[in-house]
């Protein structure tokens, strides 16, 4: 068997690299073929950006169409594998312009970073001690990052929490920093580092972690989006026909009920709304698994794990559909400004300030939320969503060329999105041939 322990694999030169991983997994010249285009983004970019680089994986960027967000138009670029997240987003969308479009807004962008502080005698005295120095140490701390205190950031305030553990009472500190147009994970965890030993001395301990909470409470995004129920009918096709506005709306809020009554149906019902926002965080370089953990622990924050959209039928009888939820984005650091691609998602998203792409982004998951909240209440998720996925089906019965829509169109007007479906009708294709 092949070893993975591979002595400096990092210095080693690019097709040094590839020869070591064709040996290990047995690739043949058109996988290293397929390793070495590199799209629009060169070897030199992409092994500056992370270690051991061999390639590039690369996604479809699409477009989400027809958002209208306080009144301003957006093309939402997403880069995501799973056919009908955009078509969800763009169908709401489209439908939200007839009511005015998407009212968002965003906190201002306050991150937590942790100080955790062991071995405390006395909680009050310390907590009195770090709240009596709190000037000079937001001012050290602002000291670590002048760059960001000219683009309008800087430490905004310090709190002292109690934390009981396992392992004995903690004190933990948490430096409230305005990251501007950043992320901020870096700022913030060198602003932490930089004032950590200060604190563990004011509060007679040792300090041990220093870093950022991606639970950001105080950066949250929100959006709202109202529909009338004539909006909301139409014709779907499998098991139902022609479906009218109320019974919609009546249905859309049956499983809402359940999301927000049910743990294991709010997790799958976030993950429609991630669906959206994580593809538009990759599309534009940021960070999304710091989004999905701050997501989902906020849906859990202070109460049972619930969904982060809501849904209400309001006097009239229209369906609002609101989200509420941290993000935590830039338009500077991380890889929003070395990925070539994401500069000129950026670019598509038009956005001014971190504060517009979460806004635009909490659209984006509510949307994406809402359309495919109309599929599973009224016929299934597996409707609309196979019958885009039906052309994956076709390549992976081994359709090839004009035989992979051939098969996908059969298969979708079927109704049966097999892979076993798939392969008789490619056999008949080649039959008729
Ligand atoms: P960064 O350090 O690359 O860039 C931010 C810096 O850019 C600021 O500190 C500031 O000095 C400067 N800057 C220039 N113009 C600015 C402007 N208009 N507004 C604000 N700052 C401006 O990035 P970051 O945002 O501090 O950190 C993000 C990166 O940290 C991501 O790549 C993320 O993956 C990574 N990271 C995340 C975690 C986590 O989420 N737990 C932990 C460690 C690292």
């Amino acid at each position: 068997m092949p070893t993975s322990e591979i002595h400096k694999f990092y210095k080693k030169g690019f097709k040094e690299r590839l020869e070591i991983v064709k040996e290990f997994a047995s690739l043949g010249e058109e996988d290293l073929a397929t390793l070495q285009k590199f799209g629009a983004m060169d070897f030199e970019t992409a092994d500056r950006m992370n270690e051991n680089v061999i390639g590039t994986q690369q996604l479809p960027l699409g477009i989400a169409t027809n958002f209208l967000i306080n009144g301003k138009d957006y093309l939402i670029p997403m880069s995501v594998e799973e056919p009908s997240i955009i078509a969800a987003a763009s169908k709401i969308a489209g439908l939200a312009r007839n009511t005015g479009g998407f009212k968002a807004e965003a906190d201002k962008p306050i991150m937590i970073g942790q100080i955790q502080v062991l071995g405390v005698k006395d909680f009050e005295k310390a907590k009195k001690a770090i709240l009596g120095k709190k000037r000079e140490l937001l001012k050290k701390a602002d000291e670590f990052d002048p760059v960001l205190l000219k683009y309008g950031g800087g430490v905004k305030d310090l709190e002292v929490r109690k934390v009981e553990s396992k392992r004995g009472m903690m004190l933990v500190v948490h430096l409230l920093v305005n990251v501007s147009d950043a992320m901020g994970a870096n700022a913030v965890n060198g602003m932490v580092e930089t004032i950590a030993p200060e604190i563990a001395l004011l509060a007679g301990g040792k300090h041990r972690l220093f870093i950022i909470s991606n639970l950001a409470i105080y950066r949250k995004a929100r959006a709202k989006v109202v529909l009338t129920p004539g909006l909301l009918e139409g014709s779907f096709s499998g098991k139902c026909r022609f479906v009218k506005g109320p019974e919609i709306v009546e249905k859309i809020l049956d499983v809402y009920a359940l999301a927000a009554a049910d743990q294991f149906r709010a997790t799958t019902h976030n993950k429609g709304i991630m669906n959206a926002i994580d593809a538009v965080a990759v599309a534009t370089g940021q960070d999304w698994r710091a989004l999905e953990s701050g997501a989902h622990s906020f849906a859990a924050f202070g109460k049972n794990y619930g969904p982060l959209t809501k849904y209400s039928r309001d006097k009239e009888g229209n369906l609002v559909g609101e989200i509420e939820l941290p993000i935590a984005v830039g338009l500077v650091g991380g890889a929003v400004k070395t990925s070539p691609v994401a500069r000129v998602a950026m670019k598509i998203a038009g956005v001014k300030s971190a504060q517009e792409l979460a806004m635009v982004m909490a659209c984006a998951g509510l949307a994406e939320n809402l359309g495919s909240l109309r599929e599973i209440a009224v016929r299934g998720i597996r409707h609309g969503h196979m019958e885009l996925h039906a052309k994956n089906i076709a390549v992976i019965a081994g359709a090839k060329g004009e035989e992979i829509d051939a098969v996908a169109n059969q298969i979708s007007r079927e109704g049966n999105i097999t892979v076993s479906r798939a392969k008789d009708v490619l056999e008949g294709i080649k039959k008729e041939k």
